[in-house]
């Protein structure tokens, strides 16, 4: 017979290990993060009513519901979860068009995405970012077009979302997207001691071709490698892959950078 004090160190290990997966599965500090954790993670229900005396029975009793509501939960986060990779399947990221099946996006001029699903949870809307400062945006600033966030119909969204690089209506630039490769260029121009006039010039040409993928984009990588990781030192080249490593495609990132 395990005693009261064992059963409720027993959940709270639980408890410590679900929080984790829940980070891991929606983002540190996600709306879907803060809406399940209280839920998932509340074990131990029957201490959180009664004091230390609690008789053994009753701690058990409320540990059974806990983790069977905890459960639950956690049933409902995977079927959402088959759910989105089902539509994942038919809707293919970078399509283009069809707003429709996607929320609106806010994000800031720096590219923090602060609220993925903007009309669905108005509640997380922020007119600045908590991380930088900057002010937030929901449209293009050339033609207005909503920001696309995450799908809207399948009901819980698990993956991470990435503010997107370019407008899919006038295809140009977002803002963070252009302040990250001004500042990328601009690392680039004061690489004089080590790069030619010449190198430069097709180093900063390359960044276009990273960050969407193009026909160039392998091409871009190569010249990326060449120019940089050889001739302008292993710092220079982790200073340009801090800059780079949110924006650029995932086919650039997996040849320059994989593991991250
Ligand atoms: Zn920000
Ligand atoms: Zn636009």
């Amino acid at each position: 017979m395990r005693s009261t004090s064992e059963v409720t160190r027993q959940s709270e290990t639980l408890e410590k290990k679900l929080d984790p997966l829940l980070t891991s599965i929606f983002g540190a500090d996600t709306v879907e993060y803060q809406r399940y954790l209280w839920a998932v993670t509340r074990l131990d229900t029957a201490t959180m009513y009664y004091n230390r005396d609690t008789h053994i029975g009753l701690v058990r009793e409320g540990l059974r519901l806990g983790v069977a509501t905890s459960r639950a939960h956690l049933e409902a986060i995977k079927a959402g979860f088959l759910g989105e990779l089902g539509d994942a399947g038919q809707t293919p990221a970078g399509t283009g068009g069809q707003m429709s099946g996607y929320d609106v996006a806010q994000v800031c001029l720096n590219g923090h995405a602060v609220n993925a699903r903007s009309t669905v949870y108005p509640e997380s809307n922020q007119d600045f970012c908590s991380r930088c400062g900057k002010e937030t945006i929901t449209s293009c600033l050339s033609c207005r077009t909503p920001i696309r966030g995450k799908l809207l119909d399948s009901g819980l969204m698990l993956s991470a979302y990435h503010p997107p690089a370019y407008c899919i209506k006038c295809g140009n630039a977002y803002p963070w997207t252009e302040a990250t490769l001004s500042a990328a260029r601009e690392l680039v121009d004061e690489l004089e001691d080590s790069l030619s006039a010449d190198d430069r010039e097709q180093l900063k040409d390359s960044f276009d071709d990273l960050v969407s993928d193009t026909p160039r984009t392998v091409l871009a990588t190569s010249r990326f490698n060449k120019r940089l990781a050889t001739k302008a030192g292993v710092g220079a080249a982790s200073a340009l892959r801090e800059i780079l490593v949110d924006i650029v495609s995932e086919t650039a990132k997996k040849t320059l950078w994989p593991g991250s």
